[in-house]
């Protein structure tokens, strides 16, 4: 059976882990992550920048294989019944992930998928409840790479299943915004904006007038809960 790669935590294990949901439509929802490695992005503000940047990491000690019933054994073993696959890029590895997929809807698990919206979901499709969409706007970097495919975008939004969340960190970014979900044909009630931010002080400055913005335009607001209650640190 092919394996899964995901991130590798300091003591050797996978990075499979309960917290509550951070961020987005679900966010405080009791949930066990499951972080896939590798992203075919390049984000300069990148949080998890361990999965993927193996000039900044060593590839080896920064990620584990195991199987789909190694990772669905990893999350028996915490109490959220709310299982979210991230990453990373975690639809890299969609065809490896299916089976994984399977098994834990098979045993009445709850699955989300955040994905930066350039993959499609292929045999993921039918088994994800939830897809947190979260295309990258310019201020992310990515030169010369492919953020917004609306293919992908208009494939997730026909699911009926997916939300879009976007991480905004200027009142400009907000015409990239209008723009991208008209692409995707996503409507604003299906939108979830959220500051970008690793500190409680910058969240809380560009949330004022971010929700205002939502207010004004229909949007949901999200602020990242882990950044408030836990600063910038990883496995919470
Ligand atoms: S898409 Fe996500 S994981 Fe990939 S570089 Fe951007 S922020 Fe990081």
């Amino acid at each position: 059976m092919e394996r899964l790669v995901l991130a590798r935590m300091a003591d050797g294990g996978p990075e499979v882990f309960a917290s509550i949901q951070g961020e987005g439509v679900s966010m405080g929802v009791p949930s066990t992550f499951v972080r896939l490695a590798i992203c075919n992005l390049r984000c300069a503000w990148c949080d998890t920048a361990y999965t993927w940047d193996w000039k900044r990491f060593d590839r080896a000690a920064s990620t584990v294989t195991l199987t789909p019933d190694e990772v669905a054994e990893a999350v028996r073993g915490l109490a959220p019944r709310n299982v979210v696959l991230t990453g990373g890029e975690p639809l890299l590895q969609r065809r490896q992930l299916a089976p994984l997929a399977e098994r834990l809807k098979g045993e009445g698990y709850r699955l989300e998928v955040e994905t930066n919206g350039t993959v499609g979901p292929g045999p993921l499709g039918e088994l994800v409840d939830q897809f947190n969409v979260s295309p990258k706007l310019a201020h992310s970097g990515n030169a010369g790479l492919r953020r917004i495919v609306p293919a992908v975008l208009q494939e997730l939004a026909a699911t009926g299943r997916a939300w879009f969340k976007f991480v905004v960190a200027s009142p400009a970014d907000l015409e990239e915004v209008r723009e991208v979900c008209r692409a995707a044909g996503a409507e604003p009630g299906r939108v979830v904006l959220m500051p970008e931010g690793t500190t409680a002080a910058v969240l809380a400055e560009r949330g004022r007038w971010l929700a205002e913005a939502c207010t004004r335009e229909g949007y949901r607001f999200s602020t990242r809960l882990h950044i408030l209650l836990w600063g910038d640190r990883r496995g919470v």
